[in-house]
């Protein structure tokens, strides 16, 4: 088994919730494990592959817990639009025109995005997603993909997603793990919810869905069921296993309190929010509780790009805006919530930090441009300062997949044809042909 020996980089690792920055250290990966974590040797044993890092930060591959990759087909289709709008004029039109093969080179072109951007993991939520694993597989990534179902669909097409989820649990060499997906509580009833919720518990898988995104959404539920949509969620048994839950940005207390202490993970991502000028969520009050909360991305429909250190550094500022507080979200819980937190939240304890016996998935940061310099704060450094652009190398699962700003697994030149040849036919929007419609 070859050992890759990643040469003198400065390691970020997390003791417990604490990050750490160590200067002057070599990682050994073997296999798909990271084997150790050293102080830097110059005596590199033979039958090692070296990878140099001089002065480069080792950071964990970026886990992305909600997003709708292929829909970066669709980037800044619908700027300036409120969410009714959005979704019945532009995102539920604009989706009826997709072909399987359309989903597949939005999905590599989502891929190759993230890579670049130090994304490794994406917790993935959307149609056709035979085609979106087989770019998982191509790209080299890690996923936990779910096929979005509305219940106007019916009990058939849950069913489809749930073969989808027998095909491919596991496959990849273990980097893509599958769930049910049903789209939220305002387009799934609660009879569909529970079904979803009982078969999840036969298959021993988690649900993906939305809820609480805006404060319509919940006025809508209360007056459709006399509650919330997490009381929604809770009472139809979908919150009894893992599940993630996008944005959540409208729960009450005791929508809180029904959270506290389950498999739930939340995804946030506050570049959608102030996109689409959704409100932000009171993520203190939920990291109090003990909740998992990580970043996400989101479709690049809102959020215009697949890129975490944006939602890091988004999340960070726009949480201080919100409470008129700096003090908010100090750096070091926001680097425990972008890498651990997004590892909590998508269930994989081996994941989200970088020490031995966890997966090797290691992103190397460049630290030379004059943004990234002087050093002063480290933390602050690479939440404020740094940026996807300094992403010099990805490794996952043990394998390198990019490196000095090249893609080992994906053919850019190809993506970008495929895609544009698409463009002109997947732009018509015909209003008669929706998917579903909001009821905002
Ligand atoms: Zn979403």
């Amino acid at each position: 088994m070859e050992t890759l020996w990643i040469r003198n980089c400065e390691v970020l690792t997390f003791d417990g919730q604490t990050p750490n920055f160590f200067p002057g250290q070599d990682i050994l990966v073997r296999g798909n494990e990271i084997s150790a974590i050293q102080p830097t040797s110059s005596e590199v044993p033979p039958n090692c592959r070296v990878i140099e890092a001089d002065g480069m930060l080792a950071v964990p591959g970026m886990i992305n817990t909600h997003a709708h990759v292929p829909m970066v087909l669709f980037r800044n289709a619908g700027p300036d639009v409120n969410g009714n709008d959005w979704f019945n004029k532009v995102i539920f039109p604009l989706e009826a025109n997709l072909t399987p093969e359309d989903v597949y080179w939005g999905a590599m072109l989502g891929q190759a995005e993230m890579i670049a951007a130090g994304i490794t993991y994406t917790a993935d939520h959307y149609f056709e997603m035979d085609w979106v694993a087989r770019a998982v597989e191509q790209a080299g990534t890690r996923a936990n993909l779910g096929w979005a179902v509305f219940a106007h669909q019916g009990y058939a097409q849950l069913e489809e997603t749930i073969r989808f989820v027998e095909r491919w649990q596991g496959k990849a060499d273990g980097r893509i793990t599958t769930w049910l997906a049903p789209h939220s509580p305002y387009l799934c009833d609660p009879d569909f919810l529970a079904r979803c919720a009982r078969e999840a518990a036969n298959l021993g898988v988690g649900n993906h869905t939305h809820a609480a995104e805006t404060a319509e959404q919940v006025t809508l539920s209360l007056e459709r069921y006399g509650k919330t949509p997490i009381q929604v969620l809770a009472d139809s048994g979908l919150l009894d296993h893992p599940a993630i839950l996008a944005h959540c940005l409208y729960p009450t207390d005791a929508d809180l309190d029904l959270l506290a202490g389950r498999e739930v993970g939340i995804a946030q991502a506050p570049k959608t929010y102030m996109a689409m000028a959704l409100g932000l969520a009171d993520l203190p009050k939920y990291l109090e509780k003990g909740l998992a909360v990580g970043l996400a991305t989101d479709g690049a429909v809102s959020s215009c790009t697949l890129d975490l250190f944006e939602q890091m550094r988004l999340t960070a500022l726009s949480q201080k805006n919100r409470a008129m507080d700096a003090e908010v979200l100090d750096v070091n819980t926001v680097l425990d919530l972008a890498f651990q937190g997004g590892a909590r939240v998508v269930r994989q304890p081996k994941l989200g930090n970088l020490k031995p016996g966890n997966l090797a998935d290691v992103v190397l940061l460049r630290q030379d441009r004059p943004a990234a310099q002087p050093v002063i704060n480290k933390a602050a450094n690479l939440i404020y300062s740094m940026d996807a652009r300094d992403v010099d190398t990805v490794i996952c699962d043990g394998k390198l997949i990019y490196q000095g700003g090249k893609h080992l697994t994906l053919d850019l030149d190809e993506i970008y044809r495929e895609v544009n040849s698409r463009l002109p036919r997947l732009l018509k929007i015909d209003l008669s042909r929706k998917i579903a419609d909001y009821p905002g």
